[in-house]
Parts: C-alpha cells; structure tokens; sequence
C-alpha cells in the first residue's frame, strides 16, 4: 500500500501541466492550458487544465482527473504503476506502508541500458543477413514497419552479444535473461538464429525479446523469461506502438504471435496486440479496458487457438464491464491472423473484426455444445458448467441477461436459477426521491459543491446543522468526512484522486467542469459564505410559512419562534446588502 499522504504530496510537488504536456501538448488560453482531447476525437480543443486546481477536464467526452489519474488514463498504467512513474519523474522514492507484501522491485536503468544495447545490436545483423532480410520481405513486411517494431536478428552464434557488451561476465545480462549459464559456468546467448522482436513496455523502455525461428525448429516462438523487467501476465506484444490506434479506434485485437501484429500493423490494422506465451490474463484485460471501448481477440483456427480463446474468455469474465464489448473471432482453421490478412486483405479482416462472436454468444455457444438439452442429465449439467462462469461475471446486466438465457435454456425460471446458485436478488430500483419540501433549493448544493472542489477545507466552516439534499448533499458529506480524516494539507487535486471512481465521482466531475472557469481573483470564500447565507435565509423561510399556515392555532411558543425568525432574516438580509 502507498501511504495516503505519499499521494497527496506527489499530487502537491507535480505540475500537471508538465505531466500533461509531456504527451500532449498543451496551449496557454486565459487562466487554464487547452488541447485537443486525446480521449475522443475533435477539431477544436475542450480538453482544459487548471494549472492552480491541477486538475484536467474535457467539456466534450467528460474525461476528468488529477495527474496520476491521466497517465493512468493515457497509457494504461496502474494506479501503483502511475504513482511510480511520476515519482520517479521527480526523483521521488515511494514508500510502502509496513503492512504490505508486496515486494518493492527496484530497478536499476542499466538493465534497460543492457536491453537497448542488446536490440541495437541484433538490428544491426539484421542489416547484414539477406536470409534475415529475405524471410521478413516474404512475409510482405516493409523496413519501415520493421523499424518501427524494433525488429532485428540474432545470429546463429554461441556467444554473439559478446559484441555488443563491454562485460560477456556481467551480472546483468544473465539478470535480463540475455544470456545462460550453464553447468560450469559457461556462458551463452538464450537467442540464436531468430528474429527478434523487441518487447516494450507502455513508458517505452525494452523489457525482454521475443525470438521466432527463420525456418523449421523448436521452439517457434522463445520469449525472456520473467525478470526483474519482465512480467509476462501484465505485458502485452505491440501495445506501445498501438495505444494511439487503440484509443483512435476504441477497439484493440489480442492476437497469439509477434508476427501477427506486425503483419496486421503493415496491413494497415494498426491496433493489434499480442499475448507473450501465456494465456490472457484478468490483467490484461483490465488494461485492455481502460484504453477502449471492445476487446476482439483473434486467435489462430487450430486446436490450440481454440483453446486460448477459451481461457481468455474464462479470465475476462470477472472483468467484464456493462457497456464494454468483448468479441471472438475465429479464423478458418488454416489460417492465423498474420496469414489471412496477407491473403484476403485489410477490409475483408476489418469485416471479420466488426462481425465477431460476442462474449455471451460464444459462452452459451460452448456450454451447449458439451450437453444434450434434450435430456433432463443434460440440462442439469448445463446448469453446473454454468455456474462458475456466471458467477464470475460481476458486471450486473451481463450476469443478469446470461442467467436468464441459461435459465431458458435448461428450462426453469430465472428465479429457480438464482435460488439454486444462492445469487442475491438485484436491488430493486432506488425509489424516486421524496416529493422536495420546500427547504434549500438544490441549486444551493450545486453551488456549494462548486466552492468545495475549488477550496476543500471550507467543509470545515459548514454550520453543524445545514440540510444537505440529493447527490450534491451525500457528495459533500463524504468530502466531510475524508476532510475530518486527512491530517495533511489538502488539496483540490489530492480530493479529486480520493473521489475518483467513487459513487460520487459523477457530481464532483460536473462540479469540477464549472470551476474550472473561475480565474485565480474569485472569491471563493465569499461565494462560499453567500450560498450558506442563501440556504440558511431559504430555511428560515420555509419554516416561516409552515408556522403561518397554523395561523391561529399557533401556540405562544410557536408565535415566539417566528418572531425569532424574523429576526435572523431581517438580520441576515441587512448583512447581504
Ligand atoms: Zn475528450
């Protein structure tokens, strides 16, 4: 765990200008700094930075967010990865609170100098072996995409990286998986006689290779093995070079194989990435969503392929987001994506991606295709192989929808299903709100969620007894309450990253949206004591009137009550002028 602190001080010390600007670049217009959104496509720019709120807001798509929460959102790191590598960017070491058992991995930069001297290396023979050179031109790859990939050559050599390293001893090059050592000692080069491709992570930086046979031998396709760089269930082939296309598109294909995605890259489908030699992980998945729209994966039409398909859609499951597509699409049994599309072409691809299985289709697909619904044994089985699958399924209407289709499909009702998997009944809607008395308007709350997000702790200054009122009145309670908890100094940044993804991230992001025009010479606090003087006056009010309606039937101490009132109205009202 990173201590909550440590965050708010990362948020304090950035500039999430120059975060920003590092990938974007940004345009100075009045108070704030304007782009064009990286997250949606358009013409003129709504994508706004406050420089002195530090916070991001797109008035066209709604993306919205601190610093950490862009790099998450442009690159597709982790919330720990982000937190690391704007640390880092300013020389600032994470500390991990004592609780954790996650192992802090250090690394140091020369292991990435290593792997960048290795692929510098093996581009070089590249150049220099025409059967190299020869294999790649069949396979229709230009040298502009095999630059792009980074694509090289290992020649058929025992200890080639002697030449492009000062130490064939050092340490570092068995720590990278470069090299192994054997029996004795003895030391040699883990690629011979492949094409290399260099595997990078989401920041740009070489973290193993993937070597694929010229010709026949064993294995096809050798990978680095895990290292201290190199994590095979959170890295995926190609997606460095395919974010901007994926979020373009807002569609990625996992494929099986390196040549895959270069081949679909040359071919114009340029969001496609690769698993490394393991199964698709929940891990992956989740990254996958956080940059797009639809998953597609595409694995090759042969048993194997099948199987993949298979585990990617078991390991999707508990990913699965409403509202988020997953598709399958599977090749003629002949061909692997690399194959078809050199054959058939872009288009005829692209119509295959666009009509792929979806993730529910291919489900009952498969659960069905192991049973005879026509027997009593069959369908009960069908309702055991469904259980563990749909149960996995966190995203409401998709496991809603299956359970009704696998309910239909073994013959009993959706409810009968529920009792049996022991599955909670879904929460009836939330009833409408109760008809508004006539106390503070609700555009009191708006207003003064906007004086909240541009200055936090002025939740402090609320009088102990303010009405709060529908999604703005519990949005300012919970800010309260992280207020009362957070020792430090807060910020508006380091209130944004709390709320982020919280059922009150929604009213916060309209709040957000609204300052975000306010120039640094408004009166927050003035603002801020207006609302409440409103709001207060609105509730004197009210209680006025009700006191009125008893008309005669008011009793002394009720008649005395209206008079204080009064009172504080008139009081409150000479004030306000
Ligand atoms: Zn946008």
């Amino acid at each position: 765990m990173i201590p909550k602190s440590f965050i708010q001080d990362l948020l304090n010390r950035l500039d999430i200008v120059d975060v920003i600007d590092r990938y974007v670049p940004l345009k100075k217009a009045g108070t704030n700094f304007v782009a064009c959104c990286p997250f949606h496509t358009e013409k003129s720019p709504s994508f706004t930075v406050s420089q002195s709120k530090q916070f991001y807001h797109c008035f066209g798509c709604g993306a919205h967010g601190t610093a950490i929460g862009f790099v998450m959102e442009h690159t597709g790191m982790g919330f720990v990865e982000a937190i690391e590598d704007l640390a880092k960017g300013i020389g600032l070491a994470v500390p991990q609170e004592a609780s954790n058992n996650i192992t802090q991995v250090k690394v140091a930069p020369d292991l990435y100098d290593l792997m960048q001297s290795a692929t510098r290396y093996y581009r070089e023979q590249l150049k220099v072996t025409p059967r190299a050179i020869e294999y790649l031109k069949k396979r229709g790859l230009s040298g502009e995409v095999a630059a792009r990939f980074g694509i090289g050559y290992s020649p058929d050599d025992w200890q080639n990286l002697r030449a492009a390293v000062s130490n064939y001893q050092d340490a570092s090059l068995v720590e990278t998986g470069l090299v192994i050592e054997g029996e004795g000692g003895k030391r040699y080069d883990r690629f011979r006689d492949r094409i290399m491709f260099p595997i990078v992570n989401v920041k740009g930086q070489i973290i193993g290779f993937g070597g694929r046979v010229l010709d026949k031998g064993e294995p096809k396709y050798l990978n680095s093995p895990e290292t201290t760089l190199f994590e095979k269930g959170h890295e995926l082939y190609g997606l460095y070079q395919a974010q901007k296309a994926i979020r373009a598109q807002q569609r990625v294909i996992v494929v099986e194989g390196y040549m895959d995605v270069v081949a679909l890259a040359q071919n114009g489908v340029e969001y496609a990435v690769a698993t490394l030699g393991t199964a698709t992980t929940p891990f992956h998945v989740q990254k996958l969503l956080r940059l797009c729209e639809q998953i597609v994966f595409c694995f090759d039409g042969d048993k194997p392929g099948q199987k993949a398909a298979w585990r990617a859609l078991e390991n999707a499951l508990p990913q699965l987001q409403d509202g988020k597509r997953i598709g399958f699409l599977f090749l003629p049994e002949e061909h692997d994506p690399d194959t078809y599309i050199r054959e058939y072409g872009r288009d005829a691809f692209e119509h295959e991606v666009e009509n792929s299985l979806p993730l529910s289709g291919y489900l009952l697909r498969e659960l069905t295709a192991q049973v005879d619904l026509r027997t009593q044994e069959g369908r009960s089985a069908l309702l055991k192989n469904a259980q563990p699958l749909l149960t996995a399924i966190t995203a409401p209407t998709t496991a809603l929808i299956l359970r009704k289709e696998v309910a239909a499909l073994a013959g009993i009702e959706q409810a009968e299903l529920e009792g049996l998997w022991s599955i909670k009944p879904i929460a009836a809607p939330r009833r409408a709100a109760p008809p508004k008395t006539k106390r503070a308007a609700p555009s009191g709350m708006r207003s003064l969620l906007r004086c909240l997000v541009m200055k936090p702790e002025l939740a402090r200054q609320l009088p102990s007894d303010w009405q709060s009122d529908g999604a703005e009145g519990a949005a300012i309670h919970a800010l309260t309450d992280w207020l009362n908890e957070s020792a430090d100094e807060t910020s508006t940044a380091s209130m944004i990253q709390h709320f982020q993804g919280s059922m009150h991230e929604p009213v916060f992001s309209v709040a957000q949206g609204e300052v975000m025009q306010w120039g640094e010479e408004f009166d927050v606090t003035a603002e801020f004591e207006g609302v409440l003087k409103k709001m207060r006056l609105d509730a004197i009010e009210a209680e006025m009137n009700a006191l009125l309606a008893k008309g005669l039937q008011m009793t002394s101490a009720e008649r005395e009550l209206r008079a204080r009132l009064q009172a504080e109205s008139n009081q409150l009202k000479a004030q306000a002028s």
